[in-house]
């Protein structure tokens, strides 16, 4: 089963009531933390056993599917401080901050066609919220083959999270072979007996880290003598750059999904799951390293869910090979891959032939093959660049690849 969640922004105020409730929920997640971490327990069952009783008396208003999913909410944050605390990163009490309650499907109704909510607070207590609906929205709302799965409550908004089967993938006409680097995504387009270079840029994410990076580290030098305010700072500020990030590799993503769901394309990635820092660079390794994984989650969940092919491979050597000859270069080379035996193609795409032919060869690609005699050279089709973020909407509906 699949699930996305859909962000709907209300369009009025969050009625009274259903604020209470937030607080309500809010206090009983917290609350329902400390019994928890008390009893040494995480799963909903089980907190429901301990502290359903005491609960009930605490918050003798709250409609009592809502204090069960408080203790699932409890129970998954348990779940994620007790991770933490087993790699050693936190020992700190969890505690949840903002005002925030969810409902399982049972504990709403929400009318698909006029997009309003019927959220019940407590018995013979109903409140409805209107949805600000776009088109976008539209899309999921009206889709039947979608059912609906939970709804989170946010004091401006809410989150309603849509479900389907996973679709099965299509079979695959054409390869579009992806080397993932960090400006850029390049790679190889094979439809027949015609490959193109093709391109998706996105320098403004290196930016971004690289500026934020630098603020967090001027914050911590200023903040040295106050680690408390320092660690918040550089808290929001890590906030924000996940925010502006997430947002353009979305973009990326939709471009090159809808891209190769118009030409029925095979997808194919190289693993980055082996991939580690490197000793001496580690900082700016991890820097550079997690959009280039994140981008990957979102392409392959968003493949998923279209039924689009994805394939992974290991990208060993991909950059070293000589797709003509097989003869693999140990020196290091600069923006041009060149061979002895005259091949020469421009670094990231041969990478990206590199990792097409592994596919090819472990039979991943549905069949088709690749001539790299056929490749033309000067033909660069542009999947994403950064000028089609300045008028795309984000609900991705622009930004259609172009040739040029
Ligand atoms: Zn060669």
């Amino acid at each position: 089963m699949l699930v996305r969640g859909v962000v709907f922004y209300l369009d009025s105020d969050l009625p009274t009531e259903a604020k209470f409730l937030l607080e309500d929920f809010r206090s009983a997640v917290n609350n329902a933390i400390r019994a928890g971490l008390q009893a040494r327990v995480t799963s909903r069952n089980a907190l429901c056993k301990i502290a359903y009783k005491d609960f009930r008396e605490q918050h003798p208003r709250m409609y009592s599917q809502h204090l069960v999913s408080a203790f699932e909410v409890a129970g998954s944050i348990l779940k994620n401080h007790r991770r933490r605390v087993r790699k050693g990163i936190t020992g700190r009490i969890p505690f949840v901050k903002r005002l925030m309650m969810k409902a399982e499907n049972q504990a709403y109704k929400l009318d698909r066609k006029s997009g309003v909510i019927d959220l019940p607070i407590r018995a013979g207590c109903h409140v409805e919220l209107k949805l600000a609906v776009s088109r976008y929205h539209r899309e999921y709302l009206d889709d039947m083959t979608l059912s609906l799965g939970s709804l989170t409550v946010l004091p401006d908004r809410v989150i309603v999270a849509f479900r389907k089967e996973a679709p099965d993938q299509y079979t695959p006409a054409s390869v579009l072979s992806l080397d993932t680097n960090e400006r850029s995504l390049d790679g190889v387009f094979v439809e027949g007996e015609v490959a193109n270079a093709v391109k998706a840029e996105f320098p403004e994410i290196a930016i971004v880290q690289q500026r934020h990076h630098d603020r967090r580290r001027r914050l911590q030098k200023k903040k040295a003598h106050d680690r408390r305010t320092s660690r918040n700072l550089c808290k929001r500020e890590g906030a924000r750059e996940h925010r502006r990030i997430d947002y353009r590799l979305h973009q990326v993503a939709n471009s090159v999904l809808r891209f190769a769901e118009d030409r029925k394309s095979a997808i194919v990635l190289e693993d980055l799951k082996g991939m580690k820092a490197r000793l001496g660079k580690e900082l700016n390794r991890r820097l550079s390293l997690w959009p280039r994984r994140k981008l990957h989650q979102i392409i392959e969940y968003k493949a998923q869910w279209k039924g689009i092919p994805v394939v992974k491979v290991d990208p060993r050597n991909s950059s070293r090979t000589c797709p003509i000859c097989g003869r693999i270069q140990y020196s290091r080379m600069g923006a041009e891959f060149k061979c002895v035996c005259g091949w020469h193609m421009d670094r990231h795409i041969n990478a990206s032939i590199n990792l097409l032919q592994t596919a090819i060869s472990k039979g991943m690609a549905g069949g088709l093959w690749f001539n790299p005699g056929a490749f033309q050279h000067d033909v660069m089709m542009i999947l994403y660049e950064p000028a089609m973020a300045a008028r795309s909407e984000p609900n991705g509906t622009s930004g259609i690849a172009g040739v040029t």
